[in-house]
């Protein structure tokens, strides 16, 4: 079979370790639970920023945010190792800046993620990820933005959502945890 996996937010859990980063930057002691409340993708507002400030922030932030210690959802890494160990295809599709494509592959690898060559996708927008995940003829697809699994839900593909505050309106089935991610298939 083949598989397919957003990064950010779905694999690993980069808008909390963006929060902290955000946190100790502004020197803003904003509780975590702020975090866990949010019902947006960005997460400036607890800091009392504007949609341009925040966006600013984000942008000038990515070196940090990307390439630090950002932790890997518990069992992301040993689901997809096990995947691959069973015989399947695993590919990454990652909306992730074009510059920022080669060093993020590299930075999986070192947290030990399985990345095969030619089986890593960025540079698109959210929108476009359909044209690669039809070309790849994904069997399984996992994101935690609902509006990308909508643009594919006429495909005959198996969609997850990766559970997170701001998608738990959305009906898709979820993945609340990596160690859950056999049982469903
Ligand atoms: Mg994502």
């Amino acid at each position: 079979m083949r598989f397919g996996f957003d990064i950010d937010d779905t694999l690993i859990n980069l808008r909390e370790h963006a929060f902290h980063i955000y946190k100790n930057n502004l020197n803003k002691n904003v509780p975590l639970s702020e975090y866990h409340a949010l019902q947006r993708v960005e997460i400036h507002e607890p800091f009392g920023l504007t949609d341009e400030e925040g966006s600013q922030l984000w942008k000038s932030s990515l070196e940090e945010i990307y390439y630090t210690n950002c932790p890997p959802f518990e069992g992301a890494v040993e689901v997809l190792n096990k995947l691959i160990e069973d015989g399947h295809e695993v590919f990454y599709i990652t909306a992730r800046p074009k510059d920022h494509g080669e060093r993020t592959k590299e930075w999986l690898k070192q947290r030990g993620f399985p990345v095969v060559d030619g089986h890593f996708f960025y540079g698109m927008k959210d929108h476009e990820k359909i044209h690669i995940i039809k070309k790849l003829d994904l069997d399984y697809y996992v994101d935690d933005k609902p509006t990308i699994l909508d643009t594919l839900s006429n495909e005959p593909i198996r969609l997850f959502l990766k559970d997170q505050s701001y998608n738990r309106t959305s009906n898709y089935e979820r993945i609340t945890n990596w160690s859950e991610f056999f049982n469903k298939l």
